[in-house]
């Protein structure tokens, strides 16, 4: 590519909106503007990285056997009424309405219509199992859009969908997409962990969060340094007893043999679903009641007050200042509406006695530890109970745990039948009985891995792309070519040369100044730069220098073009 027929466009001024070095480089190299809150154009030069990405996502969704598609962005109502998710999914779903009056919405995954292209093209074992993917625009209308396309509204993302009869064989492509994106990080040069996560609103048990690793990063993650285990922190912080930090663990109670309450008991004695359960916490009052506060709107909590009342021995639910004195904590911490949006938290009750509380996660076997309110009135905050610190004795008895942050670019799920029964997706089995398939899904954000690449690689001067994914391997750069006929000549010929062998070269013709021409390409990261002037033609040599090396080397036409061999 001739720079003087591209479309560069960088920038010297950091705009006052990017909080963060990738949203402020991208923004300064000219890859990406912005049209809207979440919306950006790609320009020339950021298309070129984010296609770079994309084909190494393809070429590994590939080998890995999936097989590509391409669904609709835009999708009706029904089909999402189908799963119930057109209400569930909540405010991130962009609903459209067209000229008919009929509702459709932009597309945040494509679970619903995948399932409906497998129900209607999926009818024997005989063609199972099939792993679809696609590479595929997204909109999500996230709260707080940021970070430019980290977390942006419109995004890109490659998504597949694997069907199968068993769970067995689920489990077996789950772990190949698994190895697939262990490779497609790999080969970006990305310093990453696969860490183990909670289910969230997709649904689904066995899951699994793909992070690359950077203190910018939204989330939390932990890993023992003398083991493989690794969780992001909301499932740390769901786990066994052994997680708890040594010295909340020695003040808490530990109950061994704990009762247990799950999640069907809790949701019967409450007469609420299941789901909703998921955010219960229960406390205990100051008068020895015990109060079950649902997170959620005012009509759930007096559903629980009613069926607290018929409870034997206990007549009314605590009021808000009981519980505060009872646990010592602040007022408007505890309660219903004040808790935080997310907790995940049941705490459940050992009959016996009403001072001992087992605290668990929300899946199974995952209870964490014991807790005696009756003792413990200075544990003010639920989130204390639950929190992992560095030094903490890894769950698998091996190792201490270490904190890091990372930015969430890849995850895979094992959804099991869920949306496949909701919408019926059937096939006839060897028995020749119909049987609802199993499904995994697996998603990797094409667009957040550029940004999350630069919060790994960059310095003062600007991005340090991994070759895999630079724009061009390699620059020459012409020194006053206007006033020289050899310098020109001999760049041009160079420059057919690396194209001829099938080096991606940029040719910066542009007639900048030396000082001007090597700050854009510092700042836009090719990772060579070989550069073409006057003197070095008279010497037969050309100034090579290494994106990430603080010195230059002279080099013979031979030597650079062995750099690419
Ligand atoms: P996050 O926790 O960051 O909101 P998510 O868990 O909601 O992400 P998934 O539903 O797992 O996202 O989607 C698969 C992938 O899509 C994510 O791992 C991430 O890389 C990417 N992604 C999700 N939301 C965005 C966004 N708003 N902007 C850019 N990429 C995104
Ligand atoms: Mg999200
Ligand atoms: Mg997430
Ligand atoms: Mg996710």
């Amino acid at each position: 590519m001739r720079l003087s027929q591209f479309h560069l466009a960088t920038v010297k001024e950091v705009p006052a909106d990017a909080e963060i070095v990738s949203h402020q480089l991208m923004l300064r190299a000219g890859m990406i503007r912005k049209l809207a809150a979440g919306l950006y154009t790609w320009s020339p030069l950021g298309l070129r990285v984010l296609r770079k990405v994309e084909a190494i996502v393809r070429e590994e969704m590939n080998r890995a056997g999936a097989i590509e598609v391409l669904m609709p962005a835009v999708q009706p109502k029904e089909l999402w009424e189908e799963t119930g998710r057109w209400e569930k999914f909540g405010g991130q779903l962009l609903k459209i309405k067209d000229r008919k009056d009929a509702w459709y919405c932009f597309g945040p995954t494509h679970e619903e219509v995948v399932t409906d292209f497998a129900r209607s093209e999926l009818h024997s074992y005989k063609q199972l199992p099939v792993n679809f993917f696609q590479i595929q625009t997204k909109f999500r209308d996230e709260i707080r859009p940021r970070f430019g396309v980290m977390r942006a509204r419109e995004f890109l993302m490659k998504d597949a969908y694997s069907f199968h009869l068993s769970a067995e064989c689920l489990e077996r492509e789950y772990w190949n997409m698994y190895n697939a994106y262990s490779r497609i990080f790999t080969r970006l040069e990305l310093k990453f962990r696969a860490v183990q996560a909670d289910a969230g609103a997709i649904g689904g048990n066995v899951t699994h969060e793909f992070h690359v690793l950077a203190e910018s990063g939204e989330d939390a993650i932990a890993f023992s340094d003398g083991s493989d285990y690794a969780a992001n922190v909301e499932k740390a912080e769901a786990l066994a007893p052994e997680t708890a930090r040594p010295a909340a663990a020695a003040a808490l109670e530990r109950v061994d043999t704990p009762t247990q309450r799950s999640i069907d008991d809790v949701s019967a004695f409450l007469g609420l679903a299941p789901a909703q359960c998921l955010k219960t916490i229960l406390v205990r009052g100051n008068d020895g009641l015990v109060a079950l506060c649902v997170r959620g709107d005012h009509e759930i909590n007096e559903i629980k007050a009613a069926k607290l009342a018929e409870l034997p021995g206990q007549s009314v639910l605590a009021e808000e200042a009981d519980i505060v004195k009872a646990l010592g904590c602040k007022p408007g911490f505890i309660g219903p509406v004040n808790l935080p949006a997310d907790i995940p938290v049941i705490v459940d009750r050992s009959a016996a006695v009403l001072a001992d509380f087992v605290c668990g996660g929300n899946a199974d076997g995952t209870h964490f530890r014991g807790a005696n309110w009756e003792r413990d009135a200075r544990i003010t905050r639920v989130e204390d109970l639950r929190k992992v610190v560095e030094g903490d004795a890894s769950p698998d008895g091996q190792g201490r745990i270490r904190l890091a942050r990372g930015i969430e670019v890849g995850h895979v799920f094992q959804l099991g039948t869920k949306y496949a029964e909701s919408l019926n997706a059937t096939v006839i089995a060897q028995d020749g009985k119909n049987q609802v398939m199993t499904m995994g899904c697996y998603g990797i954000g094409v667009s957040r891995i550029v940004a999350a690449a630069i919060e790994q690689n960059f310095d003062a001067a600007g991005i340090i792309w991994p070759e895999p994914m630079a724009p061009w391997r390699v620059v020459l750069c012409l020194i006053n070519p206007k006033n020289d006929a050899a310098v020109s000549a001999a760049a041009e010929s160079l420059y057919a040369e690396l194209q001829a062998r099938g080096i991606e070269v940029a040719l910066d013709d542009r007639g900048l100044r030396p000082g001007g021409m090597f700050a854009d390409m510092e700042l836009i990261g090719i990772p060579h730069r070989v550069v073409v002037s006057e003197r070095g033609v008279a010497a037969g040599t050309f100034e090579y220098r290494a994106r990430r090396d603080s010195e230059s080397r002279q080099l013979s036409r031979e030597e650079v073009l062995a750099l690419f061999a």
